[in-house]
């Protein structure tokens, strides 16, 4: 099953961008400059890692609230916007702009419990999703069946 298997590497992926070098290497890509606020290391710092496509070569996603963003300008402070699209964000409670405060062993793992459940709720989300519209594809071929007699 392709989808499993995209899904584990995807799990994989995210859980090693817990790491800030990990997301700090993500950025071989990324069009901004140290001339721009939106630097790789800022970027790295406020929780994002790159994840371009082909139409959205700037998209970064954060490893913990799992929020994608675009569309960056280079005077975008990541933190800020960080907080803005996404202000409930543990990370954003347990890491701070310049990756002063220290993360001890418990709020690594605090936040990690965090990431989780909000894996799971994306993950739930997007089967009740697939259950909506399937629902509606069966109740469309029955109405058919019906109508038929
Ligand atoms: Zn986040």
């Amino acid at each position: 099953m392709a989808s499993r298997g995209n899904k584990q590497e995807e799990f994989g992926k995210e859980f090693d961008m817990r790491f800030i070098h990990n997301r700090l290497a993500s950025y071989s890509d990324w069009p901004f400059g140290e001339d721009c606020s939106c630097t790789p290391e800022k970027m790295a710092k406020a929780g994002f890692f790159h994840c371009p496509t082909e139409n959205e070569p700037d998209l970064v996603k954060c490893y913990v609230c799992l929020k994608e963003l675009d569309g960056w300008e280079p005077s975008d402070d990541p933190w800020l916007e960080h907080k803005r699209h996404s202000g409930k964000c543990p990370f954003l409670d347990y890491c701070n702009p310049d990756c002063s405060k220290k993360m001890t062993i418990e709020n690594f793992l605090k936040l990690e419990k965090e990431r989780q459940i909000i894996l799971v709720r994306k993950e739930y989300s997007n089967v009740l999703e697939q259950v909506s519209v399937y629902s509606k594809q069966a109740r469309k071929q029955m109405e058919v069946i019906v109508n038929k007699n």
